[in-house]
């Protein structure tokens, strides 16, 4: 492997030239692997997605990258698309997931700023959360391994235990401003919020006048069988983030707000020079266009309970190696009772790939078109690097 490049990933001694739907291909290998991790839930489309390419082929030969010191039409078109599907009224365009979660983090400082309560500092984060890798979206995660050697970070977040109310409420200040969640903690182990924590922090947040900030990066763009995963508990943010599958595999980020609470991100107080980038644009639009479509997520909701059910049967088949299967829409997680590195590598030898969750959980996470035949295919394909593990 390449010593020129940063030893930051632990990386698979495996490289991919080319893709095809759900199929990846190995260099200079014939025999393609099934991919049901899709780039951890980016490429919510397939690899080489037809009306991508030709969407992206077109626009690159027009015109790439312009300042947003012009008006940029396709940016406006995509924020009134996401403004029309979504709760929110206003869109900043970044180019990554931590970029659109410290956007919302801004944002929500500038509200309270701007509505003279200015010592409104402190946000309420939850234990297994990840919101990115800049200094501040780490902090907000508040993993110890992540934090650790980069001395001191933004001091502004409370870490409390996901589901426990009272945990909230505790650490409650005159400082808090607001509560960032993931509704589902996708890197942290696929852990579910529950519908009913959701609605008492939107009580809490409504009775207290702080904002509700959701970090959809990974469960948006119909990852969970819905558009948005709010929709699911039918619990609305005043912010949120999306990144990840909103590009299918372009760089792209996003940060949504209510007109009230975008109020105090006023000109100048936030940029991004490649934000808003037209091939960025063109891509996410086709990409929102193809998901929001009821059949579309109609197709993600079915291929999820034909996914869950032959895991649920493979959970009992399998009940001194995994544990429950958890998550929802194309978000799932396989819990296993023991570390899974073993495992892993395993299904990578039966040409099946899946993203870890924690240490001990399977991520599927595959492109949302796949059909009932990937979902056959994959679970064969780990029945078989099951039996070769001990
Ligand atoms: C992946 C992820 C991020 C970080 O996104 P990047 O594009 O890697 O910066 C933030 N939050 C959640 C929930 C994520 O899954």
């Amino acid at each position: 492997m390449s010593g020129s490049l940063f030893d930051v990933y632990a990386r698979s001694d495996l490289a991919f030239e080319r893709g095809t739907g759900p199929w990846l291909y190995a260099v200079g290998d014939d025999e393609p692997y099934l991919d049901m991790m899709a780039g951890i839930a980016v490429n919510s489309l397939g690899h080489a997605n037809p009306k991508l390419v030709e969407v992206l082929r077109d626009q690159a030969s027009a015109l790439w990258h312009v300042s947003n010191t012009y008006r940029i039409l396709e940016q406006e078109a995509l924020a009134d698309c996401l403004v029309r599907l979504s709760c929110a009224d206003k869109v900043f365009f970044c180019n990554s997931g931590a970029e659109a979660m410290e956007c919302a983090i801004k944002t929500a400082r500038r509200w309270a700023f701007v509505s003279g309560r200015p010592e409104r500092t402190r946000f309420i984060t939850f234990e297994g959360a990840t919101h990115g890798r800049t200094m501040a979206t780490m902090a907000a995660g508040g993993k110890k391994k992540y934090l650790e050697g980069f001395g001191r970070t933004l001091d502004c977040f409370d870490q409390v235990p996901l589901n426990d109310m009272e945990a909230v409420k505790d650490r409650l200040c005159p400082e808090t401003l607001g509560i960032i969640i993931e509704p589902i903690q996708g890197s942290g182990g696929v852990r579910l919020v529950e519908d009913v924590f959701m609605k008492s922090l939107r009580d809490l947040c409504d009775a207290e006048d702080i904002l509700l900030i959701f970090d959809e990066v990974q469960t948006g763009v119909g990852r969970t069988g819905k558009m948005f995963a709010y929709e699911w508990p039918d619990v609305l943010p005043d912010i949120f983030a999306l990144a990840k599958g909103l590009g299918a595999g372009f760089p792209i980020g996003a940060c949504l707000a209510s007109d009230r609470v975008a109020t105090g991100m006023t000109t100048k107080t936030h940029s991004s020079t490649l934000g808003g980038n037209l091939l960025a644009m063109v891509v996410a639009r086709t990409v929102i266009e193809e998901v929001s479509r009821p059949d579309f997520l109609e197709h993600v909701r079915r291929i999820s309970e034909l996914l869950r059910n032959k895991l649920i049967a493979l959970v009992q088949d399998y009940d001194h190696v995994f544990e429950e299967v958890r998550g929802r829409g194309l978000l799932l997680g396989l819990k296993s009772k023991l570390p899974i590195a073993d495992l892993l590598f395993a299904m990578r030898r039966s040409r099946l790939l899946c993203a870890p969750a924690d240490d001990d959980v399977i991520r599927f996470v595959p492109p949302l078109n796949i059909e009932p035949e990937h979902v056959d295919e994959a679970v064969t394909r780990l029945v078989a690097a099951l039996k070769t593990v001990k």
